[in-house]
């Protein structure tokens, strides 16, 4: 059978029609892996932690859920081109997913910090990328411009249509557990995920597929938090790529959804950001994006803040693959790569093999 996408397994939820044309590349469907080594690690054994690994999306970022629908109708309104800003998953999906509807593509990257493997993505599947000077706020607002007039569809997180794909996530998430975790653990950039799996959650609870829905729990980094401190962050700082974001563009429905769910929006450290991500990859095997670890970050410093339980169940969303930032690894790790002799005495020495 063929590999079915988002729009597929979701049709009655979404906003398409026979008439619709499905531009898929199998999204979605990402495993939730029981991280049960994490917790005792921590100082927390009684935590019923799970992991939503949406870094085994086609693109290898959870943008491809939204992706597949916003491109989607996309071709079905008629344009013949998309275009976005991106600090990079959301240009490597548009790329990937323009390319298979037969569009043109066009990225307008923020100078300076953008993961290598990002921007590789997006120059293989042929899209027309610029390098901006300015932020990644300042390139979004020339994306606005250019895609004024309707002629080019623009599929950055206010295309409507890619936060009502994304909201499959939430309802993977019941599906895959049996019912809704007490406490969803996400990173929150432009705000629009965090908003997407509080729709999933919202409407499952609602047609009583689901008999409750999670606190939300949403962490921007603390050098770019403009929710937690309710003020534009004109120069967003973190080392978190992803979530280097100083305007959220949705912003207004991110705090709704925190607090209509009894959750909260908080900040987490650079410093915090990198333990976690070294922790789940060296307790879980889980090797994501910097920016995904803030979810892990942030429970952690919730646990300990007591703000989330020590024996809920807890869902972390880890919204991109460790793949697509190559240099943090070796910065972090330093390993020592002269080549040593082959000769299995000294190996096993070396190795401390007994
Ligand atoms: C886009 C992205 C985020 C942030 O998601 P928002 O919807 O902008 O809040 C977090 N992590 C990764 C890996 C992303 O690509």
């Amino acid at each position: 059978m063929r590999t079915q996408g988002v729009i597929d397994r979701y049709r009655k939820y979404l906003p398409v029609s026979d008439k619709t044309p499905v531009i898929t590349l199998g999204e979605g469907s990402t495993p939730l892996v029981h991280a049960n080594r994490l917790g005792p690690a921590i100082g927390f054994p009684k935590l019923n932690l799970y992991c939503k690994l949406e870094g085994l999306n086609p693109t290898g970022s959870f943008k491809d859920r939204g992706m597949t629908m916003a491109v989607s109708k996309a071709v079905e309104e008629g344009t013949k081109a998309v275009i976005c800003a991106s600090t990079g998953n959301t240009s490597a999906s548009a790329a990937a997913y323009a390319t298979k509807a037969g569009l043109a593509c066009y990225v307008l990257l923020p100078a300076g910090k953008v993961a290598l493997g990002k921007l590789s993505q997006a120059l293989m599947y042929g899209a027309k990328v610029i390098c901006l000077d300015g932020n990644f706020d300042v390139a979004l607002d020339m994306v606005r411009e250019l895609g004024a007039d309707g002629k080019i569809t623009i599929v950055n997180s206010i295309n409507p249509y890619r936060l009502e794909g994304q909201k499959s996530a939430g309802f993977e998430v019941v599906e895959q557990l049996g019912k809704a975790p007490d406490y969803l653990c996400i990173p929150v950039g432009n705000a629009g995920n965090i908003s997407a799996y509080w729709r999933g959650f919202k409407q499952y609870k609602e047609l009583g597929i689901a008999t409750s829905a999670p606190k939300m729990h949403g962490f921007e980094a603390a050098g770019s938090a403009a929710i937690v401190h309710d003020r534009i962050f004109p120069n967003p700082e973190t080392l978190a790529t992803a979530i280097r974001i100083g305007n959220p563009a949705s912003w207004k429905e991110a705090v709704k959804a925190a607090a209509d769910s009894g959750g909260k929006i908080d900040e987490v450290t650079d410093d915090e950001i990198v333990a976690a991500y070294q922790l789940l990859a060296r307790t879980e095997g889980i090797f994501c994006e910097p920016s995904s670890a803030a979810s892990v970050a942030g429970l952690i410093k919730h646990l300990q803040s007591g703000a989330i339980n020590e024996d809920a169940t807890v869902v972390c969303v880890l919204t991109g693959n460790g793949l697509k930032d190559p240099d943090m690894p070796l910065k972090l790790c330093q390993p020592d790569l002269t080549p040593v002799a082959a000769d299995v005495d000294k190996l096993r020495h070396q190795l401390q093999i007994n």
